[in-house]
């Protein structure tokens, strides 16, 4: 047998002090771990990077590198291999945000290109299932045969994606009948930096009290939100401005047992159209 160079193991690499944007050995092996895993397109060139270092805020950041994932599975293993990498990983959709929130010394995954799909609607049920990376604007002209729409609908809302309007709670003029975004989230499947992947949607107690008991990713996650809300829901009850447009922070409200613990409205997402008619609270799936 030939002896080999060693090749540094990604670990060796991760160990590294040197900050991420100049550690050059660790980005080398991540750039090729993922265009040797990924279907979709990976971008470490400088070209790439300059064109996701801005959305639409006056923030700037270069990012790590840029990945398309071809499809959920693919969006599933860039974060895992990032995650096994240590390296911030952050998803972008329309890239429309004001306030940096799709910018970051990170690998940055944009799902606006393949992650789209309209997986299905039920008109009786007036929900959608999608993929983040579908346009607002999409989903409603696919409501409209139904006679159904997506009521929140921020003035770029034939640019953004409901990825993007759940991870900002995103309202529009419409959003005064049809609630912000999170209003109409039935539920949402989540990945975490950390490898897990489940649903999140609203839970009643025993039922959560049984995912608590079950352990996992899910009932650590379940029992650190319920031991929150538990500590402060007096104060959440009491002090919380009930108006419309709170888009700021996370919704602890959602939380409660009154709210039958949505994790799924709890600081992101969502899902759910919207009956022209409808004008409280969305059901929830
Ligand atoms: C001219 C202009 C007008 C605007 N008007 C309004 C308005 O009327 N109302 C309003 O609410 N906002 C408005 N905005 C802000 C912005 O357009 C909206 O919040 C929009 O919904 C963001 O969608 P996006 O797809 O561009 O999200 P992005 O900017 O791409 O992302 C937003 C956030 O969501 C996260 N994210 C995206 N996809 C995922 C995912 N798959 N998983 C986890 N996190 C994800 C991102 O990391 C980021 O933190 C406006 C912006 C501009 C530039």
């Amino acid at each position: 047998m030939q002896r080999t160079t060693p090749q540094p193991h990604r670990c060796d690499a991760v160990k590294a002090t040197t900050p991420y944007a100049e550690n050059v050995v660790l980005l080398q092996h991540l750039e090729s771990e993922l265009a040797r895993t990924l279907r979709g397109e990976v971008r470490f060139d400088a070209g790439s990077k300059a064109l996701y270092a801005s959305d639409a805020s006056n923030y700037r950041q270069v990012p790590l590198g840029v990945v398309v994932p071809r499809d959920v599975g693919d969006l599933t293993r860039a974060l895992e291999i990032c995650n096994e990498y240590a390296v911030p990983f952050l998803t972008r959709g329309g890239g429309t945000s004001q306030n940096g929130q799709c910018v970051n010394v990170a690998v940055v995954a944009d799902v606006s290109k393949c992650v789209n799909r309209i997986v299905w609607i039920d008109p009786n049920a007036r929900t959608a299932i999608v993929e983040p990376g579908v346009v607002c604007d999409t989903l409603r002209d696919a409501g409209e045969k139904y006679g159904l729409t997506f009521g929140p609908d921020p003035a770029t809302h034939s640019l953004c994606t409901l990825g993007g309007m759940i991870g900002n709670n995103s309202y529009g003029a419409h959003s005064v009948m049809a609630g912000k975004t999170a209003d109409n989230v039935a539920a949402l499947q989540i990945a975490t930096y950390d490898g897990a992947r489940f649903w999140v949607g609203p839970t009643q107690e025993d039922r959560l009290e049984r995912i608590i008991e079950k352990g996992g990713r899910k009932g650590e996650i379940y029992r650190q939100l319920r031991d929150l809300r538990d500590r402060y829901s007096d104060a959440i009850r009491r002090e919380f401005p009930q108006m419309r447009r709170r888009v700021s922070g996370f919704n602890l409200d959602q939380l409660l047992p009154e709210n039958g613990f949505n994790v799924a409205r709890a600081g992101w997402h969502r899902r759910h159209l919207r009956g022209d008619a409808a004008s409280e609270g969305a059901p929830c799936g």
